[in-house]
């Protein structure tokens, strides 16, 4: 991995990069990136001022912006509403393109998640600041009003997963999921990369977590690049301070495309 030294680019140096670029195709991660990180993952609420520009970056970008995150797609839907944006969910497990059709990479994965979150759920049932959150294809255990049982957490959803197969376990931010096995943020881009209207452009992924480490990569192997939002260490070829940041990068691929119309 880069240090965080060498990630850290002035946004002059981002805006260069911007207009020196070919059409772009934008992806984003959604909490800590469009939403600022909330206690709880119900918490979150996006700034309309961020749904305006998602907007006009559809325009600006002739439909390639997507949204590639750990949380379910109706989620995204209700959070980005009235948008309705192409979506890689559940780190990529569920990825609707931009004519609405949805492909599941593992399936095998949705039939056992009922079992391995009832399981979990017990397991937390008496602590109602842990958050065990059921989606279609994954579990994730939110332990953000509850730090101190980090570890503990780790080590149930550890066991589970071994018990029931199909299933990796990745660790976010105060959070640790147990998500379909063969899905990331990489393969969600790459997947993305070969389809209308995103094919041929050059990849933009914006991300603030741990997850979006194969989101950069990916950008970054197909002539793009990696934004890591806030601190930690990262691959990601740029940096911004935090989710506050976010719009005026933003602002700036929008500028860049109208400069270049
Ligand atoms: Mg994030």
């Amino acid at each position: 991995m880069t240090s965080p030294t060498n990630a850290s680019v002035a946004a002059g140096s981002l805006a260069d990069l911007l207009f020196r670029s070919g059409p772009i195709a934008l992806f984003l991660d959604f909490d800590g990136v469009l939403a600022e990180i909330a206690p709880t993952p119900d918490a979150v609420s996006v700034n309309p001022v961020v749904i305006a520009r998602l907007q006009t970056l559809h325009s600006a970008l002739d439909g390639a912006v997507a949204v590639v995150t750990g949380r379910a797609m109706a989620d995204i839907d209700r959070f980005l509403a009235p948008l309705h944006l192409p979506v890689a969910a559940e780190h990529g497990n569920m990825r609707r393109s931009r004519d609405g059709r949805v492909v599941v990479l593992n399936e095998a994965a949705m039939q056992v998640v009922p079992e391995l979150a009832t399981e979990l759920e017990l397991a937390f049932g008496a602590d109602d600041r842990i958050i065990v959150e059921r989606k279609p294809s994954a579990v994730a255990v939110h332990y953000r009003l509850a730090p101190e049982r980090a570890a503990e957490c780790f080590e149930r959803v550890n066991a589970a997963v071994g018990v029931h197969s199909g299933f990796s376990i990745v660790a976010g931010k105060m959070v640790i999921e147990a998500r379909a096995a063969g899905a990331d943020k990489g393969a969600a881009v790459r997947g993305y990369m070969q389809e209308t209207p995103f094919e041929g452009r050059t990849p933009l992924f914006i991300g603030d977590d741990i997850t979006d480490e194969d989101g950069f990569a990916a950008a970054q192997q197909l002539g793009g690049t990696g934004i890591k939002v806030g601190p930690g260490d990262t691959a990601a070829l740029y940096r911004i301070p935090g989710t506050s940041s976010v719009p005026a990068v933003l602002d700036a691929v929008i500028r860049s495309r109208e400069f270049l119309s």
